[in-house]
């Protein structure tokens, strides 16, 4: 698994942002490449952070009874709030897919069991959407560590201490966001 912080190394995009699944069907293209995840803004408005990228592997093809078909992998690790000592820890998701584009809605239940029936609204839809409605699908509603101290309620006392040294920690920024301000 990636840690957050290679996660956040590799925010290179080399995919599309939409995409034409039965045009691209018949061209038989490969989706290979990887985007940030806070791309996914629906996936990440719950996470612990949207640090991280969505690694894709897939192609487009055609099958024997002309489903457009686009299948392969999607992998990602999103940082959710262990529910334990509510600091983040990295889930992995790794998706096996095997999506069957249709056009008309009556179409849905014909598709072959072996593939999961996509609906197209229009010709050309957001490959970061349909991505990420899938993911949100596979992720668990709850997260823990395997090995973590429980959270420990902080006095008031503790709790000010704590504050006074995040506030000393900040400092650099706020410095940093009052010389934007002078611009
Ligand atoms: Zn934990």
């Amino acid at each position: 698994m990636l840690s957050p912080y290679d996660c956040a190394l590799m925010q290179t995009s080399t995919l599309p942002d939409l995409i034409k699944p039965i045009k691209h069907a018949r061209q038989g293209l490969i989706l290979k490449g990887m985007f940030p995840l806070e791309r996914m803004t629906r996936l990440t408005s719950d996470a612990f952070s949207s640090d991280g990228v969505v690694e894709v592997d897939m192609v487009f093809t055609k099958d024997t009874e002309g489903y457009s078909i686009l299948k392969g992998e999607v992998k990602t690790c999103v940082q959710l709030q262990c529910q334990r000592c509510l600091k983040g820890t990295g889930v992995s998701v790794e998706l096996d897919l095997s999506l069957a584009f249709v056009t008309q809605e009556s179409r849905i239940k014909q598709v072959p069991s072996i593939y999961e029936p996509v609906l197209l609204e229009s010709e050309e839809i957001s490959l970061v959407e349909l991505l990420e409605d899938e993911l949100i699908l596979a992720l668990p509603i709850m997260a823990y560590h395997s090995d973590c101290e429980a959270y420990q309620y902080r006095t008031d006392k503790q709790l000010e201490a704590e504050k006074a040294s995040k506030k000393k920690r900040d400092n650099p920024f706020d410095v940093l966001k009052q010389l934007k301000g002078d611009e």
